[in-house]
């Protein structure tokens, strides 16, 4: 392990790597997103169950390095059961956050504050993304009437 990174596998970061949440296939799925960071070699595919303006359900699979993967872990914490509206919001504030832009006040980012640490690292940064701007392809691809697949790529 690169001993530079240790200071970014805070608690929560090293509880969702470890444990990881909603990790797998959802067989209802009605739209799946691949999301691909060819820089680190994160490839994760985000699993949805859209339903009218919301997400109602999102697993995920793939692999990554540990700050991807306990990204995607914590997204589909953060975005099940919400409308697309939010889910933007969220993806928005991430974005933000991740250029040292601060924490936006008009989401709960609860654990996803964690992440703010791996901004002041650059190269992991679209690794802390990936599975956000994934899922930003995917809302797009729904709301153009795509409800199958869509891939998003670095
Ligand atoms: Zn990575």
């Amino acid at each position: 392990m690169d001993p530079t990174m240790n200071e970014l596998y805070r608690e929560v970061i090293l509880d969702h790597f470890q444990n990881p949440r909603h990790q797998g296939v959802l067989d209802e799925a009605t739209l799946t997103v691949d999301g691909k960071n060819p820089l680190c070699g994160d490839e994760i595919i985000l699993h949805l169950l859209m339903d009218g303006d919301g997400v109602r359900e999102v697993c995920w699979s793939g692999h990554g390095c540990s700050i991807c993967m306990a990204s995607s872990s914590m997204l589909t914490e953060a975005v099940r059961g919400r409308s697309l509206a939010y889910a933007q919001d969220m993806i928005q504030a991430i974005i933000q956050m991740m250029h040292g832009k601060g924490i936006s006040a008009t989401v709960e980012m609860g654990d996803l504050e964690v992440l703010e640490g791996v901004s002041k690292f650059p190269v992991r940064i679209k690794c802390a993304l990936l599975p956000w701007t994934t899922l930003q392809e995917g809302i797009r691809s729904y709301q153009r009437g795509d409800h199958e697949h869509a891939s998003f790529s670095y």
